[in-house]
């Protein structure tokens, strides 16, 4: 029997499933079972071409639109996203292995958000007017043209919206690669669009690995790239789109730093390295990875995290007491495990955690080392899992300049009850997306990236609207042309 999660096809095009077996497929396993729940082909050229021209063409139409008919329609696809969050959820766990409890709250009702977000921004995009005595200028916010999304595997409805909802409320169309790990909920995406009563093509959905985002990339009818992706791939990504002089927006990786000041509120400093650690079983880019616990507190902020951390419930994700999920595939599971094992071998001390749960699918306990210094392998890269290293600290000096030294500058945090030391501090941390006395809120009306290798350009929030748009200005003369010859 067809498992639910099954797809009624691979691609979303034009304003309909589109399949070609062609295509190599590309399982999709459940990360709580590990058993095969669906399959999806990756898109041929005749896939990818369709996609493109669909969307090119789509685009024009579109972005004659008032600002005000396109945001009625993203506000309606909010609306349904919302009518339908269960299910919505149901498909991100079996996608992603998140659990339930997490995906009721935080994946199509934070996808919902930026649609009703961006369609209430859409009328409100104009330009100026600039006197210059007689004459003047005047501008016009246009629309790029045709964006290609690619997304990471973590978020794959949040992904699709919050790269989908500003492009199209600009009047651009998208072409949309979903992780190949996560192919199922961006299609869901593209059929609740369509029945709000966007045109066919501006907002497609093709499946593929590495090589189909690298064909949509340097296509030349394509004028903007966004990616969600790990370094690496940002790096080769970037390039490509700089080879054809395109826009980019890059969310990548980071090992972000939180730190904690002996004056802070422990209980809340546990709750934020909580939430910056263990969400989505560690599974975030922004996450604070590298907790720095000033000295004073340090056995007594341990003692409290290991207690709190021995309550997460590992189980069942569509069990909705549950708290803590599997990684999302066996590969993701072995490198972090790989991690866990460096962390060890260079002397951290295990807290708690420390091992793959005993268990059926890719569950790793949640894993506090402390003693880190900075330079173990687990204090420099990021392991994107749930993986969480304490590292000592005196001054605030100290703390600032090593929580610094990184390639990496997406996130920061800091717990104090000293508001003057919280925004010197975070004034003087290399990050994009900050926190005082929390960590990891990510409202739409906030912008979110990052700086140094964590990424260029902002999503969410107004700055979004500046990546997916450019300004045309417009010189009027009224009078006589006076020219030397
Ligand atoms: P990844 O870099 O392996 O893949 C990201 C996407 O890029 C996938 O869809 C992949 O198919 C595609 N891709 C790979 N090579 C490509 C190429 N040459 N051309 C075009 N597309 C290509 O990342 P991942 O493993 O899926 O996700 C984890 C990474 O994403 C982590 O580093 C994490 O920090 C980062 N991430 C960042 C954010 C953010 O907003 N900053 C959010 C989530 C995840």
């Amino acid at each position: 029997m067809t498992h639910p999660a099954q797809p009624k096809a691979s691609h979303f095009i034009n304003g309909a499933y589109v399949e070609d077996t062609a295509g190599t497929p590309i399982p999709v396993i459940y990360a709580a079972t590990g058993e095969q729940i669906a399959t999806v082909y990756a898109a041929t050229p005749t896939i990818i071409e369709q996609a493109l021209s669909t969307a090119k063409a789509a685009q024009k139409e579109w972005a004659k639109m008032t600002g005000t008919e396109r945001g009625r329609i993203l506000r309606r696809a909010a609306d349904i996203m919302r009518e339908r969050n269960h299910d919505l959820s149901v498909l991100e766990t079996y996608d992603t292995g998140k659990p339930l409890q997490e995906t009721l709250v935080a994946d199509a009702t934070s996808g919902a958000d930026a649609l009703e977000y961006f369609g209430g921004l859409a009328a409100s995009l104009t330009g100026e007017h600039i006197p210059l005595g007689e004459d003047w200028v005047y501008t016009k916010r246009e629309a790029l043209g045709l964006c290609v999304g690619i997304g990471a595997w973590n978020y794959p409805t949040q992904i699709a919206c919050w790269k989908g909802a500003p492009a199209l409320a600009c009047g651009n169309s998208m072409v949309f690669k979903p992780s190949e790990t996560t192919p199922l909920c961006a299609l869901k995406v593209a059929e609740i669009l369509i029945e709000a009563g966007a045109p066919a093509g501006v907002f497609n959905v093709v499946q593929g690995m590495g090589e189909v985002g690298g064909a949509l990339v340097t296509d030349p009818r394509v004028d903007k790239v966004s990616l969600t992706g790990s370094v690496p791939t940002g790096k080769k990504v970037y390039a490509a789109a700089a080879a054809g002089m395109k826009h980019v927006t890059m969310e990548l990786g980071g090992k972000s730093p939180l730190i904690i000041f002996d004056d802070a509120d422990i209980d809340n400093a546990v709750g934020g390295a909580i939430n910056g650690n263990f969400y989505s079983s560690g599974q975030v880019c922004s996450n604070g990875t590298r907790v720095f616990v000033q000295k004073g507190i340090k056995e007594k902020f341990l003692a409290r995290l290991a207690e709190r951390t021995g309550n997460a419930i590992l189980g069942d994700p569509m069990d909705e007491a549950t708290s803590f999920g599997p990684m999302v595939t066996e590969n993701q599971m072995n490198i972090v495990l790989g991690y866990i094992e460096k962390g060890k071998e260079e002397g951290a001390r295990v807290i708690c955690g420390g091992a793959r749960a005993d268990m059926d699918g890719y569950y790793i306990q949640p894993t506090v080392f402390a003693d880190v210094t900075d330079e173990m392998t687990i204090a420099r890269e990021e392991i994107f899992g749930p993986v969480m290293s304490v590292l000592d600290f005196d001054t605030e000096e100290e703390v600032v300049a090593r929580a610094n030294d990184t390639e990496f500058g997406l996130s920061a945090g800091v717990f104090t009850k000293d508001f003057t030391r919280a925004h010197r501090v975070i004034g003087n941390l290399e990050a994009g997306s900050c926190f005082i006395n929390s960590y990891n809120d990510a409202p739409v009306e906030a912008p979110f990236g990052g700086v140094k290798a964590s990424g260029v350009g902002r999503e969410n929030s107004k700055e979004a609207i500046k990546h997916f748009s450019q300004v045309k200005s417009v010189y009027v003369r009224m009078g006589d042309v006076e020219a030397a010859f």
